[in-house]
């Protein structure tokens, strides 16, 4: 009689204790209890990222913005600083976005180096404008820095537009050869190089993937290939923080954009150049600049033996 009154008491009691266990509180309990019971029992959380906000720039940033290129767009009230990070609604792109040209690749002047917000970018829909071998790297090139990518192409091969978006640019330049400018959805823009024929008009709007021109050997170039470049507003970013090149797949579905990923500018704000003036040998250049002619030679590409035409800025730091 005991014992059957001992299991209907204890069945009455384990109504309470199921109910409970189906709310939050008693979920965070039951986990506890069952990290305190299985040895090695881990909880296992996967934050999905959330795409449903989006990039915002806060005037903090527009250090390197002249009154004459951005008077129409100030509104009467400058929003104060703000140091957190934040992120703004995907569908509302920074308000120095709002200037859209059709020949400057970067009209917005806007300098990111010290930014102080984080900015997320959605780059999952990303489609590989060529999926040939990287020819020459971002960085530094002797005394130049290479603000974009080498892809190789064939003559004539497709190159495609990296994620949806619209034309900007297409036109032909000494250095970059014809080449297209995309303003994409997601905040970011690329720039494809050295073409040999454009496929799109400025203000078409094209899809990720869609061709955008003709592999091609046009500008300074020696060689097939196609110079590719990201950016955010007006500023390159290194394709390597975005795409893996061995894959030509994202590194991350979401790229974050802060003030490391412009630190790079720091580097390039270091370097100093010497223009050559009348009588100027490298061995006076190495004097008056402190650097011996074999660190020269390096950092310039040269010999003892090159002619130095005058002008010609020599870099010694
Ligand atoms: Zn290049």
């Amino acid at each position: 009689m005991l014992r059957k009154l001992i299991i209907i008491l204890l069945c009455i009691a384990c109504i309470p204790v199921y109910a409970y266990s189906q709310n939050s509180f008693g979920k965070k309990v039951g986990s506890k209890l069952k990290k305190f019971f299985i040895k090695g029992y881990t909880e296992q959380t996967v934050a999905a990222p959330d795409y449903s906000r989006l990039p915002e720039v806060t005037y903090s940033q527009l250090s390197g913005v002249t009154l004459e290129s951005i008077f129409f767009e100030l509104p009467q009230e400058i929003p104060a600083l703000e140091e957190d990070i934040r992120f703004a609604d995907f569908s509302e792109l920074p308000e120095e976005y709002d200037i859209w040209s059709n020949s400057s690749i970067n009209p917005y002047n806007v300098s990111l180096v010290g930014m102080k917000d984080t900015i997320k970018v959605d780059v999952s829909g990303y489609c590989p404008p060529s999926v040939k071998h990287v020819t020459s790297n971002w960085g530094f090139r002797k005394w130049k820095f290479h603000y974009g990518i080498d892809l190789k192409v064939h003559r004539g091969d497709t190159v495609r537009n990296a994620f949806d978006g619209t034309v900007r640019i297409t036109r032909r330049d000494r250095g970059y050869g014809y080449f297209v400018v995309v303003r994409h959805d997601n905040g970011l823009e690329t720039l494809y190089g050295h073409l040999n024929k454009i496929l799109v008009k400025p203000d078409q709007k094209i899809k990720a993937g869609q061709a955008v021109g003709m592999g091609g050997n046009t500008g300074r170039s020696t060689g097939y290939h196609l110079h590719l470049e990201f950016r955010y507003l007006g500023n390159p970013i290194n394709p390597n923080d975005i795409v893996d090149f061995q894959t030509h797949t994202v590194k991350k579905p979401v790229l974050l954009i802060s003030s490391n990923t412009f630190a790079y500018k720091a580097e390039i704000d270091k370097i100093r150049y010497w223009t050559v003036r009348k009588g100027d040998t490298l061995g006076r250049i190495a004097y008056r600049t402190g650097v011996s002619v074999s660190k020269l030679c390096k950092l310039n590409g040269i010999t003892k033996n090159t002619i130095l035409r005058i002008g010609r800025k020599i870099r010694y730091t």
